[in-house]
């Protein structure tokens, strides 16, 4: 059995003890992970540390090429990296590009171009006031040594997220993926770390433990987190002991409000993705979906005929459009939410029952005759379940949406754009879809409001988060 490696000033380090990652379409071990000890993590950081001055002191031109460089190394090994996607997290290989099933070779390519751009964008000195007596310019500093923590539902693309703008705006990093899909990132890394100096790119690898040593180090200047908002709000402690800036992407419960205009055929498959795209495993996928008393029949109608035709088993054989849990605690949640449903009274329209191992198979899930404050509705259930929930009046469906404590993302679905966007406005969420959702991009700023997280990645403003700004004031 393979042990793999982390990387720790461009050299391989492994430990003492390691732990098993498993296939969670087979239950087979596909290798160790190192264990990192305290003194592994402090020595990444210290190395990210000694590498940031000369690599915050190189041209940004240099920079954004190696940055380039990364997207070319991703791309050349995509199909390795796509299959340790689908072996590690599940998610079927799929094929590429918007329009295929977004599956893991769509999670490598997103990785080459969440890359890409962030590589061809620029912050250029902003001048805050100039007049005849002064000129106060806004300069774009990097913080020193980025801490990112990731999760295990896209575990290559959100590790990306993390660490190109860093890097592109002169931070160095040390990273630590989800124990449930760490080998996936530490093969990435490993490959991508090699066309980069010693020390800017560095992984520690474990569980929470890990990644409390990294975020609690006094060396380290920013920390990107994307996670649960429980384990952010630990986080946030150890950063508020070193006054740490952090980035938070957390948890979500996105509605999805179709209005009385909406068209539930010509509507379906793009709520079909948008709830269920890999498995429901996604921070903005829709989670609960209200429509009108209408459009309720037709709806679930589609809904169901969509989620019914899917194929489901192991990513790695062709035709699979969807994959298992990745694993068993988000299994078992599921089940236990979509149980309580079933005794609460609720109408499972399709699936509801766990399929036999080996795997963490969990059919996709439609339930009806539910309504705000079931667990099902009020949880994040973070799997292939999508309550369907019926309202009286757009204002009852606006209150339904804004009543959770989290906001990450939502959409209304109407073929009344403007009346769609007045919606839209009304909605506590940090984006709101109109006739999708879920739909990122690296150009477009993505982050929650309420308990879904602190600040924004991607883009301008994204790259502008992992900086912090410096005035140089003039006097004329
Ligand atoms: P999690 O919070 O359990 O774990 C995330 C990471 O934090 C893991 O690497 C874990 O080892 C680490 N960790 C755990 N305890 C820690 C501690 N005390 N200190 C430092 N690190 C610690 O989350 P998960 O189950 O891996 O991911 C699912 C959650 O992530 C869901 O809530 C989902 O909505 C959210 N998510 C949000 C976004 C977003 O962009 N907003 C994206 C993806 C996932």
């Amino acid at each position: 059995m393979q042990t793999y490696a982390n990387i720790s000033n461009g050299r391989p380090v492994t430990s003492a003890t390691t732990f098993e990652s498993r296939n969670p379409a087979t239950g087979e071990t596909l290798g160790l992970v190192p264990h990192s000890t305290r003194e592994q993590v402090d020595a990444a950081v210290a190395a990210a540390k000694a590498a940031q001055p000369a690599w915050a002191a190189r041209p940004d031109a240099e920079r954004k090429a190696l940055m380039m460089q990364v997207a070319e190394i991703i791309k050349a090994n995509s199909e390795y990296l796509a299959s340790w996607v689908t072996r590690e997290q599940g998610k079927p290989l799929g094929g590429v590009g918007p329009d295929q099933v977004p599956g893991a070779r769509f999670e490598v390519w997103g990785c080459e171009v969440w890359t890409q751009v962030p590589a061809s964008l620029d912050l250029p000195v902003d001048v805050a006031f100039e007049d005849a007596t002064r000129r106060d310019e806004v300069h774009r500093k990097p913080f020193g040594v980025v801490a990112a923590i990731a999760p295990w539902n896209w575990p290559l693309l959100i590790a990306i997220w993390q660490i190109v703008p860093s890097l592109r705006a002169g931070n160095t990093v040390v990273i630590k993926p989800s124990e449930y899909t760490s080998i996936g990132t530490l093969e990435m890394v490993r490959l991508i770390a090699e066309a980069l100096p010693p020390g800017v790119l560095n992984t520690v690898s474990g569980a929470g433990e890990v990644g409390s040593w990294l975020v609690e180090n006094p060396d380290v200047n920013k920390i990107m987190f994307t996670g649960s908002g429980a384990t952010g709000a630990k986080i946030a402690a150890a950063a508020a002991r070193n006054l740490t800036p952090t980035t938070m992407e957390l948890g979500g419960n996105d509605a999805a409000i179709m209005l009385p205009d909406a068209d539930p055929k010509a509507m379906a498959m793009g709520l079909f993705w948008g709830a269920f795209i890999n498995m429901g495993q996604t921070c903005a996928c829709a989670k609960r979906l209200y429509v009108p008393e209408s459009l309720h029949d037709a709806v679930v109608a589609e809904l169901k005929a969509l989620a019914e035709a899917m194929p489901m088993g192991d990513g790695m054989q062709p035709g699979m459009v969807m994959g298992p849990i990745q694993n068993r605690m988000q299994f078992d949640k599921v089940s236990r939410l979509v149980e309580r449903a079933r005794a609460d009274g609720a109408t499972i329209v399709c699936g509801g029952t766990p399929k036999p191992g080996p795997g963490n198979f969990y059919p996709l899930t439609i339930v009806t005759d539910i309504a705000d404050g079931a667990a099902l509705v009020d949880e994040e259930q973070f799997g292939p379940v999508l309550p369907i929930i019926k309202y009286r009046s757009v204002d009852d469906a606006v209150a339904s949406a804004n009543r959770l404590d989290v906001g990450l993302g939502a959409s209304v679905w109407s073929t009344d754009v403007e009346q769609a966007k007045q919606v839209a406005s009304r909605i506590q969420a940090g984006t709101v879809w109109i006739n999708q959702h879920g739909m990122i991009h690296p150009m477009v700023p993505f982050g929650g409001v309420k308990g879904s997280g602190w600040g924004v990645e991607f883009g301008v403003d994204g790259l502008k988060s992992v900086t912090q700004p410096q005035v140089i004031s003039i006097k004329k």
